[in-house]
């Protein structure tokens, strides 16, 4: 199913031109226009999902493969040295367009520090809290 409003539907489905890197059934992946380095790339599903939660499970067993296909690529065509996946769920975690989609991001040495964050610190009582949090969620 598909979003009449949605950006990344259109670009998926083929109604926005794109600078495709790959397609398939299932996945257009394109060049991000606000790319964070040279080769940034988005995976998007041809169907609509708002996000990970939203997403199919034969859509979601497929993905990381063309993240890993995409970026083997990366490395010998771009020659970068490594690369992040990255994919955002919500505002608060910055998602932006409401379509799922993976980011794979090329990263060059030398190159401008991202995805990261200062290491903070648990202690055994909030490890113990936080795993019967999830894990009861988990389990229902
Ligand atoms: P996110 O913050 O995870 O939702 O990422 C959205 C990404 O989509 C950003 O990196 C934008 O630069 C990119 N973007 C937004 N609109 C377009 C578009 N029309 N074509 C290509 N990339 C886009
Ligand atoms: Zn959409």
């Amino acid at each position: 199913m598909q979003k009449e409003d949605c950006i990344f539907c259109k670009i998926a489905r083929g109604d926005i031109p794109s600078a495709t890197v790959y397609e398939d059934e299932n996945f257009r992946a394109i060049l991000d226009l606000g790319p964070a380095s040279y080769g940034h790339t988005l995976i998007l599903p041809k169907e609509h999902f708002t996000d990970l939660c939203e997403l199919d499970e034969a859509v979601a067993e497929k993905v990381l493969g063309v993240a890993a296909r995409i970026g083997k690529a990366m490395k010998s065509g771009l020659h970068c040295a490594g690369f992040n996946v990255v994919q955002n769920n919500g505002e608060a975690a910055g998602q932006t367009v409401m379509h799922f989609h993976v980011h794979v991001i090329p990263r060059y040495e030398g190159g401008p520090r991202m995805v990261n964050w200062t290491p903070g610190e648990n202690t055994e009582a909030e490890r113990e809290e936080i795993l019967g949090k999830i894990k009861v969620e988990l389990g229902k």
